[in-house]
């Protein structure tokens, strides 16, 4: 597979291309048509696989559609993870491939400002980079609202539930994702890398 074959318009296409990658990875060759098919999907695959740009590129597409139909407030795009290093590092990738449509994203994790976080909600931001403490903190506020959601990434999964997120669950540790997976994705596809 080449980048030729995930049918990108230029102004992504420039983007990927100023990051000098060549081809995309493995898990983007199997991820990225499945994502961009509407379909959810389970992806497997280590850090340095590639694999947030495997979740990234497809959401920008599909925030480009969904803007159209659906204008309003709110992010389209949440993507929830474990820490706020984490919540940094995908927030700039975010940013750095969104400037291809000018596409916001605001990053909230638990340590920052409340205030300020809540402003730049505010503000308004198609892509919302968060953990899921804080991004149910502003929710309650009302300093966002997640009517408009229709692409929902849960990166590093198994990490967020090892570090005691979502309580609520009782069962082992691999029940619990498979459970959370069963409970919200419909008909997912397994890509492993
Ligand atoms: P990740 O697995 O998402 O943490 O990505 C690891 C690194 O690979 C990051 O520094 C990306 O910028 C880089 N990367 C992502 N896709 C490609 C690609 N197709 N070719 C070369 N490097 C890439």
């Amino acid at each position: 597979t080449s980048f030729a074959h995930f049918g990108f318009d230029e102004q992504l296409m420039h983007i990927i291309r100023k990051s000098e990658y060549t081809q995309p990875t493995p898990i983007q060759c199997q991820g990225v048509p499945i994502a961009l098919s509407g379909r959810d999907m389970i992806g497997i695959a280590k850090t340095g696989s590639g694999k947030t740009a495997a979740f990234i590129w497809p959401m920008l597409v599909h925030i480009m559609d969904q803007k159209e139909l659906e204008p309003g407030e709110g992010p389209i795009a949440v993507i929830v993870c474990p820490t706020r290093e984490l919540c940094q590092q995908i927030h700039a990738e975010c940013k750095r491939f969104g400037k291809a449509y000018s596409l916001r994203s605001v990053a909230v994790y638990g340590g920052g400002s409340m205030w300020e976080q809540a402003k730049a909600l505010q503000e308004g931001a198609e892509i919302v980079v968060c953990t899921p403490g804080r991004l149910i903190d502003h929710v309650k506020k009302k300093a966002t609202s997640l009517q408009r959601v229709t692409y929902l990434v849960f990166d590093e999964a198994d990490r967020m539930f090892d570090m005691g997120f979502a309580l609520l669950f009782s069962a082992t540790f691999r029940k619990k994702i498979e459970r959370l997976a069963r409970d919200i994705l419909v008909d997912p596809i397994r890509v492993v890398q």
